[in-house]
């Protein structure tokens, strides 16, 4: 990604004024949904290659190849499980025989970016099927790269944005509901972070400064999610598919997609790097780790616009953290903060703000946080 970046940087340092724009090329949600996965990947190719998490494959394997049987598709099915490391996409990668002309990814955050590692490689287009909404990785087109210590070691990118993004949300309805949880809180810190990037001098993750539909598409976002927030979370713990349920998922998976893809990134995703590896945390889903650095975030920029108290409640109503105790990561002492500072400093997306975003800055941010939460102050 750092190339690509300094790619539409000229000798000046000086970013060009072109920008770009990114989407998915289709995305189809709805009850039952997944019956349709033959005709959207027949659109796409004619030999799949389906990457699907060996648990969804237990439940949803028959369905799929159901699907796209019917539509004259021969598909090859690749289980796949655990985290998302180069060996686990170089393992999947040795499983496929012959030729494929589309990869269709199945499962939660991990099959999908398996299947997106295995569609770079052999440059295909992909379909994503996400059967849980825990983030906007879906619609996306860079996908992210483990250690053996589960630490973020790089980030991947497919040529272009799937082909096509199928949301069941008769599936979603199913899933355990941390997962829907932790999508909105992925999505709610989009509106903030796309204004922090457009405020600053910020850079989106296709290189460029941001297009206004970023922001545009993040506010209204953060919209849906204030509103229909609690409703939808509590129709999922309930099973049941209702409206707002149906417009929550559309705003985690495909609003906060394009909100973060074409608005950019800042501090509430910088501090997921200190959050995914420190004491107690490191248990926690990505959007659990977003919320609460959007509130550091939040702190650190002071912006007049922003009521916090009301991000803060909502927070706290839809069952995402306010305070580093609700991560498992109680009394933390001044060296976790420090490394939690130092690791968000060092975040590619920590320049995009308008605001001084230094270590030092962030420790102190992260402790008026903490003692806000104590004091019920915003
Ligand atoms: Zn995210």
């Amino acid at each position: 990604m750092a190339s690509r970046v300094s790619a539409v940087l000229d000798g000046l340092g000086v970013v060009r004024s072109v920008r770009r724009f990114a989407a998915p090329g289709q995305y189809l949600q709805g009850p039952g949904v997944l019956d349709d996965l033959g005709a959207v990947v027949a659109d796409v190719g004619t030999a799949p290659i389906v990457v699907i998490d060996a648990a969804v494959a237990d439940l949803f394997g028959s369905r799929v190849q159901a699907s796209l049987a019917s539509a004259g598709l021969r598909a090859q099915v690749l289980p796949v499980s655990g985290p998302v490391t180069r060996n686990a996409i170089a393992s999947t990668l040795d499983l496929v025989t012959g030729g494929g002309d589309v990869v269709v990814g199945i499962g939660g955050g991990k099959a999908l970016d398996i299947a997106k590692g295995v569609a770079a490689h052999l440059d295909r287009p992909m379909v994503s099927v996400p059967t849980v909404a825990s983030n906007d990785g879906p619609t996306a087109s860079v996908f992210a790269l483990y250690d053996e210590l589960g630490r973020l070691s790089e980030l991947g990118r497919l040529p272009t944005n799937p082909a096509a993004v199928l949301v069941d949300t008769a599936v979603i309805a199913k899933a355990p509901i941390r997962f829907l949880i932790s999508g909105v809180g992925d999505a709610l810190a989009k509106r903030y972070e796309a204004r922090s990037c457009a405020r600053g001098s910020g850079v989106t993750t296709q290189g460029t400064r941001p297009l206004a539909i970023g922001e545009v598409i993040a506010t209204g976002c953060s919209r849906i999610l204030l509103r229909d927030g609690e409703t939808a979370i509590r129709d999922a713990i309930a099973g049941s598919v209702t409206p707002e349920l149906e417009a929550v998922v559309e705003a985690v998976i495909l609003l906060s997609g394009i909100g973060y893809e074409n608005g950019g990134l800042s501090i509430a995703h910088c501090m997921t790097r200190g959050l995914q590896v420190g004491r107690g945390s490191a248990r926690h889903l990505h959007g659990y780790h977003v919320a609460y650095g959007l509130l550091v975030q939040l702190a650190l920029e002071d912006d007049a616009e922003v009521d916090r108290g009301e991000i803060r409640r909502f927070l706290t109503a839809v069952g995402l953290p306010t305070r580093l105790a609700d991560l498992d990561m109680a009394d933390p002492s001044a060296a976790e903060i420090e490394a939690l500072a130092v690791a968000a400093a060092s975040a590619p997306h920590v320049a995009n703000t308008w605001v001084d975003a230094s270590a030092a800055s962030i420790i102190a941010a992260i402790r008026q946080v903490e003692q806000e939460a104590d004091t019920g102050d915003n």
